[in-house]
């Protein structure tokens, strides 16, 4: 997951408007968070661990005075969950010029070509990491440390040998690089400031947050580059496009427009549509909030049933789904949810979720509920079964973890306690986002938009082998 901020600006500063961003990009990544400025002589770099307002105290910016900058927001799915891995990661070029990188997704290969030698003995794949426990990120800043040329021509020449999902930015002293990978497994946009600057960031919200006007995605394989010359694009490679469909399940904010569609109408469609394909006698549509609300929204609307909060979240705990261990997560969902019986009680209830991973949390939400006086629960998850791993940078990496990989539908219903629980299918999915077709849905289908390398983490080598496409989810 993870979100990245990059901005530059005219005469500066940069720093709050980073600082924004990365702000309302906390919803990304919660382990750490951190931002390199740029003043024209100097890079300056402040991370740590925790939330953005953690780790940025008061008079923490006035610190970061400069023309560029750069932000991450992090959630660990490789290399480690330690202060360790905070972005973003400096490093300096062999002909002495400093530079900062951060980086969201997952990097499966990096083709040897011109590979200088510290990078050779840690590729994720075709060889033994050389130093376990190393980051993505900690791989590509190695490499860019090891040219002779300036960090922006050493990135061009790098991207075109990186395969994986990756969106990135880099701060010189002075310019400001972003890059999106072949397919845009991640999204990417780009933005203008009131004074003529320029802001890069995971989402549209993002730009919002810190007054950018949204003019365009970054395209996939895009390289832009950014300095007082103005902004220079280039396409450095070519593949089938593969936006992640997840995004618009789960990990993009409502409020953010990817592809040209806005999250929230997407969820919406989600939940009319299984309205429509998985309708239930029933008398109030409770969502698990916050992100299911628009899919039960749609799904209530759809059918002609109340929309009632049954739930009330505490938002001071931050997204289960983004605190790895399963014991975390269930101690944070008793933490989290409560139930509202005024809005249960003595009724039949649809419990609306965007998806359904380990089905912790729904066990718990379908136990709220009945304790809270409901006759009946019916649950009705508003995206496909998620059978199969995700290779592209979110935190899906363990089959056995999956309900949907151990359990039919039906199983999945009498495990959580619910008196029926149906999901929407992968074709209605794709049918809620207009029949897009360059999607990737690999964790719903099992169908990669790319081959998974030989080499994958341990946990996803459960799946059929490399490039073949595994038989249909459950
Ligand atoms: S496998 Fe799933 S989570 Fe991973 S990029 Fe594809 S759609 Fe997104």
């Amino acid at each position: 997951m993870c979100g990245v901020v990059g901005v530059w600006r005219p005469e500066g500063p940069v720093s709050w408007a980073v600082y924004a961003g990365l702000l309302a990009a906390q919803h990304r990544g919660q382990e750490s968070a951190g931002v390199t400025v740029g003043d024209g002589v100097a890079l300056r770099t402040l991370r740590g661990a925790g939330l953005v307002t953690e780790v940025f105290r008061e008079g923490s910016l006035e610190e970061l005075s400069g023309r560029v900058g750069i932000g991450h927001v992090r959630y660990p799915t490789a290399g480690g969950d330690s202060v360790a891995g905070a972005q973003p990661l400096v490093g300096v070029t062999r002909a002495g010029e400093h530079f900062a990188l951060a980086h969201n997704g997952n990097v499966l290969r990096i083709d040897r070509g011109s590979l200088n030698r510290r990078g050779v003995g840690y590729l994720r794949t075709g060889g033994p990491r050389e130093r376990e426990g190393e980051s993505d990120s900690q791989v590509l800043t190695d490499q860019l440390a090891g040219r002779d040329e300036p960090p922006a021509q050493a990135l061009r020449e790098l991207l075109g040998r990186v395969h994986g999902a990756y969106c990135l930015v880099l701060a010189t002293r002075s310019l400001l690089c972003a890059a999106r990978d072949p397919h845009g497994f991640r999204p990417l946009c780009l933005g203008r400031l009131p004074d003529g600057g320029w802001m890069v960031a995971s989402e549209s919200a993002v730009l919002d947050a810190a007054g950018a006007d949204f003019v365009r995605d970054v395209e996939p394989g895009e390289l832009l580059v950014i300095d007082q010359d103005g902004l220079r694009s280039e396409h450095f490679a070519a593949a089938p496009p593969a936006t992640c469909l997840f995004e618009h399940v789960y990990i993009a904010r409502p409020d953010s427009l990817i592809g040209g569609r806005r999250v929230q109408q997407v969820r919406q469609a989600f939940g009319a549509l299984l309205a429509a394909r998985s309708p239930v006698a029933a008398d109030v549509v409770v969502p698990v909030p916050d992100t299911a609300r628009p899919a039960a929204l749609g799904y209530a609307r759809a059918a002609g049933i109340d929309y009632g909060e049954g739930l009330v979240r505490n938002h001071y705990l931050g997204r289960t789904f983004l605190r790895p261990g399963d014991g975390r997560r269930r101690d944070d969902v008793r933490l989290k949810l409560n139930p509202v019986p005024e809005v249960v009680r003595g009724r039949r209830v649809v419990l609306v979720d965007d998806s359904l991973v380990r089905a912790t949390s729904m066990r718990q939400a379908v136990a709220l509920l009945r304790r809270a006086g409901a006759a009946e629960v019916h649950v009705r998850i508003a995206s496909a079964t998620i059978s199969w791993p995700c290779y592209f940078g979110v935190d899906i990496s363990s089959q056995e973890e999956l309900a949907g990989h151990r359990m039919s539908a039906a199983e999945i219903g009498a495990h959580v306690g619910a008196d029926s629980l149906e999901f929407l299918s992968a074709e209605g999915m794709r049918e809620a986002v207009g029949g897009e077709p360059s999607l990737c849905m690999g964790c719903f289908t099992g169908s990669y938009p790319t081959t998974v390398p030989a080499g994958a983490p341990a946990s996803a080598r459960r799946v059929p082998p490399p490039g073949r496409t595994p038989p249909p989810a459950r």
